[in-house]
């Protein structure tokens, strides 16, 4: 058998090991710090901008593309094998175009979509308040809606993963702290305080915690946090129509129904000072409550739950993410670095990983 050690267990390391799993002739261990969904994804508000974002081609597309598709078969998969529902908002997305904005760059985006074989409507204003009375659409210009866009709870999701994926065989060991990584003739020692791991192939989807483990080899790679602050709200009803509640997006702010009157509302986007260290700006989270409020004056009655805020995993000086072999390794394979877009990007993230160690 093959061993592949796999570093990290928020939603990239959780669904690389299922679809390693899915793959015979890999023996897989995940080594997390803590304990699943901790870190960035912890955060996270699952919503999986793909059709609605504005990448059409390269491998900024293929890769969103990829996810779109597989999450499509990997939500009723791990349905099926754990006998339990995962939360996955299928209404789709819609995003409120405002003055100033190009609503013609975004009928071009529809046409690509079209020719891609995608849906994406672009909706008149009479439309938008048919569909969604609940919005205010004063600085509203359109709407733009992708049905087939989804939105999804991130951490229930990672513990789904882990759970097939260890019903599959891989063998996970949370609280482990790896602490280096030193070669060997025909492959990679891995330290950690409960000891040392011998395997063939290294993942590295440690997030944050990338710098430092690649620090000490020949390529250090450059992960920074990007702080982001979110809320989540309660009100006595849903908003609208009950049975039509899409994500809801308008400058850069997410209305995430989770359920019942519940919503999340995100996220802030706060760069640290000096590049590496960032406290949260409660003055910055107070203005996305306000422009939530502006798109949806209803949750202005809203009672706050509780706020949360987490660092996202940005490489500097190259596009997010950061896949493939750590230059000068070919055993040591990077999936670091998803900055915004992780939940999206992790299932084909995923398959590039088992492509590079399994060659499918
Ligand atoms: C507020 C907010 C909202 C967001 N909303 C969205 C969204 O709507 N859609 C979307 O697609 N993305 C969203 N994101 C981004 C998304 O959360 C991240 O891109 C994604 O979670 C990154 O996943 P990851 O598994 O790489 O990192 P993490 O979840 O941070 O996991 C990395 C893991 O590696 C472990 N680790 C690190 N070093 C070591 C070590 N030495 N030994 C052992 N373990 C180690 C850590 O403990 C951690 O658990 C959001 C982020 C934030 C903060």
């Amino acid at each position: 058998m093959v061993k592949v050690a796999i570093i990290g267990c928020g939603i990239i390391g959780a669904t690389i090991a299922y679809e390693l799993s899915l793959v015979p002739e890999l023996n897989v261990t995940v080594l997390e710090q803590k304990a699943p969904a901790q870190g960035a994804t912890s955060a996270a508000l699952g919503v999986l901008m793909g059709i609605i974002s504005h990448k059409v081609k390269g491998s900024a597309w293929r890769l969103r593309q990829n996810s779109i598709q597989r999450y499509e078969t990997l939500i009723p998969e791990l349905e099926k094998s754990l006998g339990r529902q995962i939360p996955f908002n299928r209404q789709g997305i819609l995003l409120l175009c405002l003055e100033g904005e190009n609503l013609a760059s975004w009928e071009e985006l529809a046409e690509v979509r079209r020719s891609q074989g995608f849906s994406l409507e672009i909706w008149e204003l009479d439309k938008v308040n048919a569909n969604c009375p609940q919005l205010n659409l004063e600085r509203v210009i359109a709407g733009v809606y992708s049905p087939q866009d989804r939105q999804l709870d991130p951490t229930a999701l990672t513990l789904a993963l882990v759970d097939a994926a260890a019903k599959n065989g891989v063998n996970f060991q949370f609280g482990v702290d790896v602490l280096g990584i030193e070669p060997l003739s025909n492959g990679w020692q891995i330290k950690t305080q409960n000891g040392n791991l011998e395997t063939d192939w290294l993942v590295l989807a440690s997030g944050l915690g990338s710098s430092l483990l690649t620090k000490s080899l020949l390529h250090q790679i450059d992960v920074r946090p990007v702080l982001g602050q979110a809320l989540h709200l309660r009100l006595d009803n849903p908003l609208g129509n009950p049975d039509f509640q899409p994500a809801i997006t308008a400058n850069d702010v997410h209305i995430v129904p989770v359920g019942g009157g519940d919503y999340w509302v995100g996220a802030t986007v706060e760069f640290p000072a000096d590049g590496y260290q960032v406290e949260p700006d409660a003055s910055k989270l107070e203005l996305v409550r306000q422009e939530a409020i502006a798109f949806c004056p209803a949750l202005a009655n809203a009672t706050i739950i509780k706020s949360w805020l987490g660092l996202r995993p940005r490489p500097e000086g190259r596009p997010a993410p950061v896949i493939g072999n750590l230059p000068g390794y070919n055993n040591i394979l990077l999936a670091t670095g998803h900055y915004r877009n992780g939940i999206l990007l992790a299932p084909s993230t995923a398959q590039a990983i088992r492509s590079a160690i399994a060659g499918y």
